[in-house]
């Protein structure tokens, strides 16, 4: 139970006391320098348990995915993503002002690209065609609620890409709750890709930090590139201390945000006015809609509920003005996740 119940996002995560502890004692060097011993543990740790050669820590999800894009893709050269994937949507348009890359946005039924329309996305050799450098994939799929797609997909995707010799990237912010969800080892659906990226500050409740994996070569590229965004961090052991614990003890307990998110989906679902997908619920993200007739009363009302929490001291976060998304974390127990209904229950009495 806590004061206010916050489900705006997993990033809101606080580093536990076993975090803070290892950090006031995290034996540190200069990173830049691959001094910090502790940054080097955390590295191989995550590279052992991706199963790749190397990993690299960066300061952000973010972060990850532009090194990663800039190590596999030159100025000119196109990625083929998503529409509502994060690249394309939410990093500020970094791959087109750091890579000078071009992106091409493929709509699709359920956040993954299927092989077809990577077939068909990939430019044939031509002159006036820009060359097909990168393939990015994210699990789990964050504006498609937390959705997972298994290695299975994700092997078929990099067959596509590598025949037509393209490199692939998973954008895995949340990929240790689709290897929960799935009851999959997360290197399952690393094998296939050339490079990875995972953020430890989400679910994993780590303060900051992502991680990049791949091969040696993809890595010290990456580094490169990292330098170059002012990413390289001196003595980083001191956060990359909680990204240890985040990977020795916060990855089974995802399974608890998965069954709380479970909880509250099915109760929203109950509840007058609001609409949620329930086959979209697979991990930690609960999106739901609010329907009350036409689009502005359901806007007036979408920001009733937002409002009406916040003074009930739970917190959800609109994603579009007739959308709102929860996501449950560490810090919200099934206690809270009863508060949080018992909230949207008040609010919501009078709609129906
Ligand atoms: C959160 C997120 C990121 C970016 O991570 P930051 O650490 O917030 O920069 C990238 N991709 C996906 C799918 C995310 O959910």
């Amino acid at each position: 139970m806590h004061d206010v119940v916050d489900l705006r996002s997993d990033t809101l995560t606080l580093p536990t006391p076993e975090m803070r502890d290892a950090m006031a004692r995290a034996e540190v060097g200069d990173d830049v320098w691959e001094e910090d011993p502790t940054v080097k543990r955390l590295e191989a740790m995550a590279a052992e348990r991706l199963g790749k050669d190397a990993g690299l820590f960066v300061t952000s999800g973010t972060q990850g995915n532009l090194v990663s894009v800039v190590a596999q893709a030159r100025g000119g050269q196109e990625v083929v993503l998503d529409a509502d994937s994060h690249v394309f949507n939410y990093e500020v348009g970094g791959a087109a002002v750091v890579g000078h890359v071009q992106t091409r946005p493929i709509k699709t039924a359920r956040g993954f690209l299927t092989p077809e329309q990577v077939r068909e996305a990939i430019r044939p050799a031509n002159i006036h065609l820009a060359e097909t450098a990168l393939v990015c994939i994210e699990n789990t799929h964050n504006r498609h609620g937390g959705t997972c797609c298994t290695p299975e997909e994700i092997a078929a995707v990099a067959e596509v890409a590598h025949g037509a010799g393209a490199r692939v990237h998973l954008d895995g912010a949340r990929l240790f709750n689709a290897a929960v969800a799935l009851g999959r080892p997360a290197r399952d659906f690393c094998r296939a890709v050339d490079s990875v990226t995972f953020c430890l500050s989400k679910g994993l409740g780590a303060p900051v930090g992502s991680i990049v994996c791949g091969s040696h070569e993809l890595v010290s590229r990456a580094r490169r590139v990292r330098k170059m965004l002012g990413g390289g961090m001196r003595q980083a052991g001191v956060i990359a201390a909680a990204g240890i614990v985040a990977l020795e003890r916060m990855i089974d307990r995802l399974a608890d945000d998965h069954a709380n998110a479970r909880t509250l989906a099915e109760g929203v679902a109950r509840l007058p006015g609001l609409r949620v997908d329930l086959a979209s619920v697979q991990t930690n993200i609960v999106i739901f809609h609010v329907e009350r007739g036409a689009a502005d009363a359901s806007a007036r009302a979408t920001q009733e509920l937002v409002a009406g929490g916040i003074a009930r001291k739970v917190k959800v976060h609109a994603i579009g003005p007739m959308s709102i998304r929860c996501v449950t974390h560490k810090d919200v127990d099934a206690d809270d996740i009863r508060r949080a209904l018992d909230a949207m229950n008040e609010i919501t009495q009078g709609w129906a």
